[in-house]
């Protein structure tokens, strides 16, 4: 699954090369998507901005128009010099939006619609977001108060809850939470306030340093059954939830009691 880091860098990448662009051409396999952008005719708008929210994909186009796109497990956009071969099979095309230059493709996004700004903004899906987790304006404070009033989930989950904060995916939730030493199925309930914070803002950090371009080597994710680099207990993975994502912790270096973890540290 694409992490927001991910699609903050595609967002970015995106938005340098296409904001201020006249569309030229645009399609989608998706029928509602390519009629609207035909009905609303898109290739006459120009691009304004493109950005990310959460795990949302915003591209803004001249008359208040913006196509979201979600990535879900899959999706992702990828962007070419006109006349460049893609990099996916065309099967695999779900929204394609050409400038005089460029050639901007997304592949296997399983979520695709053309909005309103103003219909965006009173959609369930953005409107529920939690705090943008890569965003400078990110409100920590928020987004532990909101991980704190979901007591009954395990942190793990709270993390991942686009609702509660916005942006952090599988990888970065195994990741933040072994360098705050917090097992990932300690209940919410049993962390103080600072341990969140502490973890929301680890979270951050690792996230941030990756947008940045920092190579990043992980501690724990995709090292289940090899040795932790800090202590050489042997990395645990879990699967669980429905989309089969799985979990790595050091069950030695984190620990459910925060408190005595604090002290070993
Ligand atoms: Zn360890």
């Amino acid at each position: 699954m694409p992490e927001g880091d991910t699609i903050f860098r595609a967002a970015r990448a995106l938005n340098a090369a296409l904001a201020g662009r006249a569309v030229t051409h645009f399609d989608s396999v998706f029928s509602r998507v390519a009629r609207a952008g035909n009905d609303l005719a898109v290739r006459d708008r120009t691009i304004e901005r493109v950005e990310a929210r959460g795990k949302h994909l915003l591209i803004w186009f001249s008359g208040d128009l913006v196509l979201r796109t979600h990535m879900r497990m899959h999706g992702t956009w990828h962007l070419y010099a006109r006349g460049a071969p893609w990099r996916r099979p065309p099967s695999e095309m779900r929204v394609v939006i050409r400038t005089p230059e460029y050639e901007a493709v997304a592949f296997n996004v399983p979520v695709a619609e053309l909005t309103s700004g103003a219909e965006l903004e009173r959609a369930e899906s953005i409107q529920g977001l939690g705090p943008d987790i890569l965003t400078d304006a990110f409100d920590a404070t928020e987004a532990t108060r909101r991980i704190e009033s979901r007591p009954d989930l395990d942190i793990g989950e709270a993390l991942l809850n686009q609702q509660a904060i916005a942006g952090i995916g599988n990888i970065f939730k195994c990741e933040a939470l072994f360098s705050s030493g917090v097992d990932p199925f300690t209940r919410v309930a049993d962390l103080s306030r600072e341990d969140i914070a502490r973890i929301v803002e680890r979270a951050r950090r690792l996230m941030r340093a990756s947008v940045a371009g920092r190579r990043l080597v992980f501690s724990v994710y995709g090292r289940g059954g090899r040795a932790c680099r800090r202590c050489g207990a042997t990395i645990a993975r879990r699967k669980d939830g429905n989309d089969a994502r799985v979990t790595y912790w050091c069950p030695r270096c984190q620990r459910r009691n925060v408190a005595e973890n604090a002290r070993t540290l």
